[in-house]
């Protein structure tokens, strides 16, 4: 059974940008008979809120996605297993990040008595770590300055340490749905990457793949400028004993100036086009810009679920329709 995802940050409303990816999800979920859930990634707990998140989904609702319940699978390593079934299963279940610390704990504790992570007191560098880095967000290589300091170093610190994820040399491969094949060597081109902040806050990286994991996630698709982030959580889903998802990496809608839309984009966000706007005709133009369709018509989202395949959905980027 195919699992699909849409994990939006509500640190503001939803554009058509984001409706876009949710659409193209639910409709590659659907159109195999699978699940299509949600999961709030609210880990910026100063810029995310709960009512920016209900409007998130109040937006979703209008546009006629309907969720499923998530379904919760354990990883197959016995230790991390054992440790999880003594989390309260509300916390288990529940979509919003920012409540399941306890759970990207015991993944933390899992790899550190692995040794494989270490703390780091490198002040700067952990600054964008709880939002998906999007393309425009350059990976910074870490030089590894704190992975070798001994115990008495670490004692002489006077601030608390981030904590990092020690990468292995290795070539990270793997065959994207819409990118075709992609290769990442960890060492190089990414270096040991934080896991957890010094504030406690985990990071977007570990977060995601545990809830993937845990969601029975298997099926990812994003926006291409999220594509920078796979190698590290392939390698984290193999680490932890999860299986590795299929991705799908798809266009983005690009405004008039060919730039990614953003959450300033105020016309263009979901609760204003509401009020120009039915859902069936947004469903339409968005369905001709992905290629699912040859003509924008006004159409029910659901109707859309036996014309989509991957083969008709564009592979390159899209400038915004002049439609709006
Ligand atoms: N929460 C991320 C964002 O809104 C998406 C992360 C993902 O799809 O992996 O940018």
């Amino acid at each position: 059974m195919v699992v699909g995802r849409f994990a939006p940050s509500p640190s503001g409303k939803i554009h058509i940008g984001n409706i876009f990816c949710a659409m193209i999800g639910y409709l590659s979920s659907k159109s195999k008979g699978g699940k299509y859930i949600i999961r709030i990634e609210d880990l910026d707990i100063n810029r995310c809120s709960k009512s920016k998140a209900q409007q998130v989904l109040n937006d979703l609702n209008w546009f006629g996605i309907k969720f499923d319940e998530v379904n919760l699978s354990m990883p197959k390593n016995e230790e991390i297993k054992s440790k999880l079934l003594k989390i309260d299963e509300k916390i288990l279940n529940c979509i919003y990040q920012s409540e399941r610390t306890k759970i990207y704990e015991c993944f933390e504790n899992y790899l550190s008595n692995k040794e494989m992570t270490y703390p780091c007191f490198c002040s700067r560098a952990e600054l964008n770590t709880v939002l998906a880095p999007h393309e425009s967000d350059k990976i910074q290589v870490y030089n590894g300055k704190c992975k070798n300091l001994t115990d008495e170093q670490i004692k002489q610190k006077k601030r608390s340490p981030s904590i990092r994820i020690a990468v292995s040399d290795e070539n990270i491969l793997f065959v994207d749905g819409c990118l075709g094949q992609y290769k990442e060597n960890l060492k190089n081109e990414c270096g040991d990457f934080i896991i957890r902040r010094s504030d406690g806050i985990y990071s977007y990286q570990l977060a995601v793949v545990v809830d993937d994991g845990l969601m029975s996630v298997n099926e990812i698709v994003r926006g291409n400028d999220l594509i920078s982030s796979t190698a590290r959580q392939i390698w984290l889903y193999k680490n932890l004993g999860f299986k590795v998802p299929n991705f799908y990496h798809i266009p983005l809608i690009l405004d008039k100036n060919g730039k990614r839309l953003s959450k300033r984009d105020l016309d263009l966000d979901i609760s204003n086009l509401k009020n120009s706007m039915s859902p069936s005709k947004l469903a339409g133009i968005l369905a001709f810009c992905a290629g699912i369709i040859k003509k924008p018509y006004d159409v029910d989202l659901d109707s859309l679920i036996s014309e989509f395949s991957w083969d008709k959905v564009h592979k390159k980027n899209l400038l915004l329709p002049a439609l709006f």
